[in-house]
């Protein structure tokens, strides 16, 4: 099948972490935006950023979560702030085997930041409106994409989530979703 050339808006939020204060006004709005009802809880566990906090060393970095992998990677990376060194998977946006973040915790199931489009009102995500620190901001531009290769990463995403956690779980839930939608 031959591929056709598209535009595509890519969103961003761009992290200025001299400016957060970890008061974790976007893990809540994130997690109660994303609750089942709506806004009917919230628990930062199920939030879609998490701000990694150093209180003593007055360091905060919010990390918002990004694509599932199935296996741990081979190749991690370091960071030292301040003279301080950090976890090698501390600031990784990867839903992972290796750790418990970025993980719906009743289900296990992968959470990722979908910059809250399930929501058409929201033309700016949630987290960047409660941020009054402007310690996130919102960014979009337009990239030439493939949309045979949007199609191939989507099979690939689905099939990894069917492996991992078994087609009727996944079944299940995409059910749930869809019926709170429409209630
Ligand atoms: S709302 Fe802003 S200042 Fe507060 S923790 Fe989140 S990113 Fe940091
Ligand atoms: S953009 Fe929306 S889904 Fe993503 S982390 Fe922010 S509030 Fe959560």
């Amino acid at each position: 099948m031959k591929s056709e050339e598209k535009k595509r808006t890519i969103k961003t939020i761009r992290i200025v972490v001299d400016k957060c204060v970890g008061c974790m006004a976007c893990e809540v709005i994130c997690s109660a935006f994303h609750a089942t009802p709506k806004y009917s809880s919230n628990n930062p566990a199920r939030s879609r950023i998490r701000v990694i906090r150093d209180p003593i060393a007055d360091i905060y970095v919010p990390v918002y979560s990004g694509e599932y992998a199935i296996a741990e990677c081979a190749a991690r990376d370091k960071y030292t702030i301040d003279g301080k060194d950090y976890d090698e998977c501390a600031f990784c946006r990867a839903s992972c085997p290796s750790r418990d973040l970025f993980k719906e915790p009743d289900s296990g199931l992968p959470l990722k930041c979908d910059m809250c489009e399930s929501d058409p009102e929201q033309k700016t995500p949630l987290c960047v409106q409660w941020c009054l620190n402007e310690a996130l901001i919102y960014e979009e531009r337009e990239e030439e994409t493939e949309e045979e290769l949007k199609l191939d990463e989507l099979e690939i995403g689905l099939e990894s989530l069917a492996n991992k956690f078994g087609l009727p779980k996944i079944m299940d839930i995409v059910t749930r979703m869809s019926v709170s939608k429409k209630t």
